[in-house]
């Protein structure tokens, strides 16, 4: 009895904090669940943010790449000169004109010719002269002025286009060659010749398309013949362009007139000694002779072992 004393008191005591410790068994893991399902939603949610961040920085450099892919397709279509296609006859302008500047006519031990033809287009000698480069397969550089395309309108504007399609160089030789408006007192008026200039690159844009564009001019009457032309060699330095001059010449647009062969012999003549050539002719109304003496002159290279290279 005494023990039943003793330990009934005790047994209800006993039954008591069991009860207690269920609950706080059951609180535990009541709360220990919700601890746990918190823990694991956090898990999941951390979890996510990560794949979502990751998901953004793939998307982010997907974006990137296709902006660099759009950029670098639309830089392919930019055509400096001369078509892409025709970069392989091209050469280095601005090298040339200093060593035209210097009287440098070496090319390491290798030939090479640049046929440049000034005041085009016109439709009575240009046709023919494209004609004849393509039938002896060389290429050549193109000084236009922009009076002159105007003036042959749709016809001229074909004609330049041929031009470039047919792997020449375009070259920007001012709209209006007017002594008197570029060089007044024959000195250089800079902000009358850009503009003179600019005319002409505008109606370039807008006939062999927005991706077009030179860098290299050709000053009516020659750069050598002007003063005050220091403005603008800084001004070509600046923009990375070149003044390409002459070194050879047919003769064909000073003295009297001259017939193909004295075209060509003038040609040949002042050629001889050079490895690296550049040949002033004119594409222009009247200079039919020109046209006819090229066969001529191109096969004088052929059989000198001249490269044909255009300006670009
Ligand atoms: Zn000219």
């Amino acid at each position: 009895m005494k023990n039943n004393n003793i330990f009934s008191p005790k047994k209800k005591k006993s039954s008591g904090s069991k009860k207690a410790l269920t609950v706080l068994m059951a609180c535990v893991i009541v709360f220990g669940g919700v601890k746990v399902v918190s823990a694991t939603t956090q898990f999941f949610k951390e979890q996510q943010a990560i794949k979502l961040e990751e998901k953004r920085k793939e998307e982010e450099a997907k974006a990137l790449a296709e902006k660099k892919r759009k950029e670098e397709e639309e830089k392919k279509k930019y055509m400096v000169g001369v078509r892409n296609d025709a970069k392989k006859y091209s050469y280095d302008a601005v090298k040339v004109a200093e060593k035209l500047a210097s009287f440098d006519y070496s090319n390491n031990g290798e030939k090479i010719v640049f046929l440049t033809f000034d005041d085009g287009t016109s439709t009575t000698v240009t046709p023919e002269v494209l004609r004849i480069l393509k039938e002896n397969d060389v290429k050549a550089t193109f000084f236009v002025t922009g009076e002159n395309i105007e003036r042959g309108g749709e016809k001229a504007k074909d004609l330049l286009k041929e031009e470039l399609n047919n792997g020449h160089a375009i070259a920007n030789h001012s709209w209006s060659h007017d002594y008197k408006k570029l060089y007044p007192n024959r000195t250089l008026d800079l902000d009358a010749f850009l503009a003179d200039f600019k005319k002409t690159d505008d109606l370039l844009k807008d006939t062999l398309g927005k991706y077009f564009s030179t860098r290299v001019i050709r000053c009516p009457g020659g750069h050598m013949s002007w003063r005050g032309m220091d403005a603008l060699d800084s001004y070509l330095e600046e923009n990375n362009m070149a003044s390409i001059d002459w070194n050879a010449l047919n003769k064909d647009a000073e003295g009297r007139k001259k017939n193909a062969d004295q075209l060509a012999e003038e040609a040949i003549k002042t050629s001889e000694g050079k490895e690296m050539v550049v040949l002033l002719m004119h594409d222009t109304y009247g200079k039919e002779e020109t046209a006819k003496a090229l066969p001529k002159i191109i096969k004088y290279y052929k059989d000198n072992g001249y490269e044909f290279k255009t300006l670009a």
